[in-house]
């Protein structure tokens, strides 16, 4: 027998994945009884993660475990080193909210180009009249740089091509001739990429080398009235260098689904812009996206265990 403990609600068909499979014990939220999740650790052999921090202390206990599973594909809240130091393997989702994530980013792009947000409170507060002030714009025929090419930026890239819009990808860790048999422009200089886009959408990870890269200089580089988008993570960017450049009218609109400290800081003051659209870190939960998230962390979990 295996025993697993799921750390936080995912959806029912991932837990109805693991309570059929065969030789597998389970220890979900909703069996957990207040136990903390410490003690619920002590005789688990695999773990599945959603939002809770795996670090030492949560491993203090768990002496048997040998998996833990993200429910998703960032694993910035999982000390990778204390799991190696322990010879428990990590796993994530990689596949399962792509599709989520890059219609998102579709979305936010819409909205800023069609200045969505804005103009639907006006209508609620009976401006109708904003019909003849907001100007706005088509995706076909911009430019897009897509920063980062990997399962969610090469989605993006697609959709943004259904839309006719001109697609450029900037990934140094790609060949470029990965990107231009994917149909699209190579940008080896991310700077002049950035000089050239309408919008330019984050798709890389977080990381040592992604921290704060959207600084004072990158968004200098971007052209005048262009349109960021970021449904990567928040510590891609420096809040306080966009908020200057939104202000000034130097960028045109950022859309965000992810912010530096989540949940949010009360009282941002960015968030006062009309020409910043921010969601709260749900690209990846769709209906589909959910599911398929919980089903693949307990299939990765009962596989992993089972050798
Ligand atoms: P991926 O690993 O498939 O692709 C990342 C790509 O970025 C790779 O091709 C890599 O070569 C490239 N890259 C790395 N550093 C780069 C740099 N400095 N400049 C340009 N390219 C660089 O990742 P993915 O699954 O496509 O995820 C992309 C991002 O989306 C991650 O930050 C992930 O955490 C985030 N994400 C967010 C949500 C959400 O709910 N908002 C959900 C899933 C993933």
């Amino acid at each position: 027998m295996v025993h697993i403990v799921v750390a936080d609600p995912i959806h029912p068909d991932g837990i109805e994945r693991l309570r059929a499979a065969p030789g597998v014990t389970l220890d979900h939220p909703a069996t957990a009884n207040g136990a903390s999740l410490v003690d619920r650790l002590k005789n688990a052999d695999g773990l599945i993660v959603r939002g809770t921090p795996v670090d030492e202390a949560l491993l203090a206990k768990a002496e048997r475990l040998r998996v833990v599973c993200r429910h998703g594909v960032g694993y910035d809240l999982v000390d990778v080193p204390a799991l190696t130091r322990r010879g428990i393997a990590l796993m994530i989702t990689p596949e399962a909210n792509a599709a989520s994530v890059a219609e998102h980013a579709l979305m936010l792009m819409l909205n800023l180009a069609r200045n969505v947000v804005p103009v639907s409170a006006a209508v609620r507060r009976g401006e109708w009249r904003v019909r003849g002030q907001s100007s706005t714009f088509e995706l076909g025929g911009r430019k897009v740089l897509v920063v980062g090419f990997g399962r969610i930026g090469t989605r993006v890239a697609r959709l943004c091509s259904a839309f006719g819009t001109q697609v450029m990808v900037h990934d140094p860790y790609l060949p470029a001739g990965t990107i231009r048999g994917a149909g699209y422009e190579a940008i080896k200089d991310r700077d002049a990429g950035l000089a050239q886009a309408d919008i330019v959408t984050l798709h890389v990870p977080a990381n040592e080398s992604t921290r704060g890269m959207v600084n004072a200089a990158f968004l200098a580089h971007m052209k005048p009235g262009a349109v960021l988008v970021n449904t990567a993570r928040g510590t891609l960017v420096d809040e306080a260098a966009l908020e200057a450049a939104l202000r000034s009218g130097h960028l045109g609109a950022a859309g965000l689904d992810v912010l530096r400290v989540e949940p949010m800081v009360q009282g941002l003051s960015m968030l006062e812009l009309d020409n910043l659209v921010v969601t709260p870190h749900v690209a990846a939960s769709t209906a589909e996206g959910l599911r398929r998230m919980a089903w693949d962390s307990a299939g990765n979990v009962i596989d992993f265990l089972a050798g």
